[in-house]
């Protein structure tokens, strides 16, 4: 069984609200997609867990404290059994956990709002173990704007100094969410590859989250890889289904190479789940839906998570 790597994921926010949800990330639940149990029955190795905090709608939260507060809780979570699952620090410590056969747990920002313009926090977040730096998140904000705002621009002057930095202490970019400007800038500026964590293919379902194949060619050239998501809105405009979900595989996979293909479910951040694949249990179907769409071992391995293993060796340190 090949490793399986799953980009992107909200648990976070069950955890923040576990009382609400009666959630508890070590039994299995109704409520969610992801707990334990169900990363173990579905065979997910590696799960980014992104900590967003611009989708809170107060006007005078402090997102940096927000951000803070995730950090602890997911960690706090994960730490309650280290035997099971480790938080990633570095390359050493991912294959140690893959060695070891626990999980393992990357902890990622989604939207760059909690630097509050301030690039010294960046080396604060790394210090809190934050290995994957999603710039925007649908909005603007002090870096850039995101895919939900009209006539978007690109980065702004501490968006280049941000992804400089982020260069410099080899933690991996993610441009999901990022306008298209802003995604072209990055690839310019940025010496390392990039990823988009949770995205599709524009071609096929044109929503502003998905990447048009000029995009999916830049990621390509820069060795980048997406994370194709399990979100109906980014599959189809109609009625969401496996197979249409495939065929985003298939279509990316002829436009930027198979080397660019990965998985980033969202699951825990979506209100709808595709009918045959409803939590990460049911992860088998999506693997025996590529087989079947004619993928070959080695192709599937690189697929579920091989590629972003290699961007994570190229990067991290
Ligand atoms: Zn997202």
């Amino acid at each position: 069984m090949p490793i399986v790597v799953d980009a992107h994921c909200d648990t976070a926010y069950l955890l923040m609200h576990q009382d609400k949800f009666n959630y508890d990330f070590w039994q299995l639940n109704s409520a969610g997609h992801i707990d334990f149990p169900r990363m173990q029955s579905g065979g997910v190795d590696v799960q980014f867990f992104a900590v967003c905090t611009e989708y809170l709608k107060t006007s005078k939260i402090d997102y940096y404290r927000s951000a803070v507060k995730m950090i602890n809780i997911l960690k706090s979570t994960f730490l309650q059994n280290p035997s099971k699952i480790a938080v990633i620090m570095d390359k050493a410590s991912l294959k140690q956990a893959l060695r070891q056969q626990k999980k393992a747990a990357i902890l990622a920002i989604e939207g760059g709002a909690p630097l509050q313009g301030n690039i010294h926090l960046l080396d604060k977040f790394v210090h809190l173990g934050i290995r994957v730096f999603g710039l925007t998140w649908n909005k603007k904000n002090e870096l850039a704007d995101g895919t939900g705002i009209k006539n978007p621009g690109g980065l702004t002057p501490f968006g280049k100094k941000v992804v400089r930095k982020l260069n410099e202490l080899g933690v991996i970019i993610d441009c999901a969410h990022l306008a298209a400007k802003g995604l072209e800038e990055v690839a310019c500026i940025s010496k390392d590859p990039f990823i988009v964590s949770h995205a599709n293919a524009y071609r096929l379902c044109p929503h502003p989250r998905n990447l048009t194949d000029e995009q999916l060619r830049i990621l390509s050239q820069k060795k980048g890889v997406v994370g194709l998501s399990f979100y109906p809105d980014f599959i189809a405009v109609d009625k969401a289904n496996l197979d249409k979900l495939l065929d985003h595989f298939v279509h990316i996979a002829s436009v930027a190479g198979t080397e660019s293909l990965g998985v980033g479910s969202d699951f825990d951040g979506i209100k709808r789940t595709l009918p045959e694949i409803p939590d990460v249990s049911f992860y088998y179907r999506l693997i025996k839906g590529l087989e079947k769409k004619g993928f070959s071992d080695k192709e599937l391995e690189c697929i579920l998570g091989a590629n972003f293993l290699r961007v994570m060796e190229q990067v991290w340190p």
